[in-house]
């Protein structure tokens, strides 16, 4: 088998601002694997607050020596021999894990939802995302995706929460998700904080508070009337354990996981720590967003919406018709390079 990649720079159509940060451009690494002549896919994103570089994950994959691996059906022993060549580096793993995954469906010749046994007509809407804006743009934002999607997920934690949900009310009735990406300091406000969401047709909250902060995640997941999603506070399969009781669900991303075949294994532990799942995204193409779409007919909120923030896609594979997540059936993760 043999690996290659590529850096590329996704052009976002809105700068992109959670609490106290904001872009307009996110770096990626293509990746491909080759075996017998046929590629498969891979990519991993790299927005500048996780860590990772276009130059550090191509110093890792310098590292990766695929040519020892004949057996494309060893992809538990590959991911593990990749799994040990450093720690961390969770989007460059992914790369090559979706480039696997990619490979080994099409020399299957199946897609992964159905090598994996799972209905695509079982995928949960997708959310599609507001950021943080001016009352003018998020108003425009909100207005097309109202004709476009079923639910939306709005980006809070700043001083101007109750704001920007009357905002967002005003052009559109839809269901909200929140994610607060830890902006909450306080506890009894942010509780406080969700009961008025709730008011406000929110079905859902992402990352309260603080990723270290778990006792103040566990006292409010345990009052709150909407179910809480971990997102900083998990990373890794190994970190779910500590989270039962913390919140009600975590939300998982191939790029902190280290691709589709950790994901799926995190997705199989999850009820026995009675935690609920979403599949979460970066700013991706279609290809990282098409491999997560594949596990999503196995979770309950999908949050794959990063190919739909780019002007500059260069695969085709899932869609997003409708707010439903339509899976291709190509082979692999069901991609097409464009
Ligand atoms: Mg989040």
């Amino acid at each position: 088998m043999k690996l290659t990649w590529k850096p590329y720079n996704l052009q976002l159509k809105y700068p992109f601002t959670i609490a106290n940060y904001s872009r307009t451009m996110t770096p990626v690494v293509l990746t491909e694997i080759e075996y017998e002549g046929i590629v498969g896919y891979g990519e991993a994103s790299l927005p500048q607050y996780l860590g990772e570089t276009q130059t550090s994950v191509c110093e890792f994959l310098q590292k990766v020596n695929l040519s020892q691996f004949n057996d494309i059906n060893r992809i538990e022993d590959i991911l593990s021999y990749v799994d040990s060549i450093a720690t961390g580096n969770t989007a460059a793993k992914a790369s090559v894990d979706i480039a696997l995954h990619d490979l080994a469906g099409k020399i299957k010749g199946k897609p992964w939802y159905s090598l994996l046994g799972l209905d695509k007509e079982k995928a949960p809407p997708t959310t599609y995302t507001i950021g943080m804006d001016t009352d003018e743009i998020v108003k425009k934002k909100t207005k097309e995706a109202n004709e476009k999607f079923k639910i939306l997920k709005v980006k809070l934690g700043g001083e101007n929460d109750k704001k920007m949900i009357e905002v967002i009310r005003s052009v559109t009735d839809l269901p909200l998700a929140i994610d607060a990406n830890q902006g909450w300091a306080d506890k009894e406000s942010a509780l406080d904080m969700i009961y008025w969401l709730q008011e406000k047709g929110v079905v859902m909250i992402e990352q309260p508070m603080s990723k270290a902060d778990l006792d103040g995640n566990a006292w409010l997941t345990e009052r709150s009337p909407l179910p809480t999603f971990a997102d900083e506070s998990v990373q890794r399969l190994a970190d779910m354990s500590r989270l039962k009781g913390v919140f009600s669900g975590i939300n998982i991303k191939l790029m902190k996981c280290t691709g589709m075949n950790e994901a799926w294994k995190m997705i199989q532990l999850a009820p026995s720590l009675n935690l609920r799942v979403m599949l979460g995204c970066m700013t991706e193409t279609s290809c990282a967003i098409s491999a997560a779409a594949q596990l999503s007919p196995a979770v309950e909120f999908a949050d794959l919406d990063g190919n739909l923030l780019i002007t500059n896609d260069c695969f085709e594979g899932v869609s997003q018709f409708g707010g439903n997540i339509i899976l291709s059936d190509l082979p692999g993760i069901g991609v097409r390079k464009i």
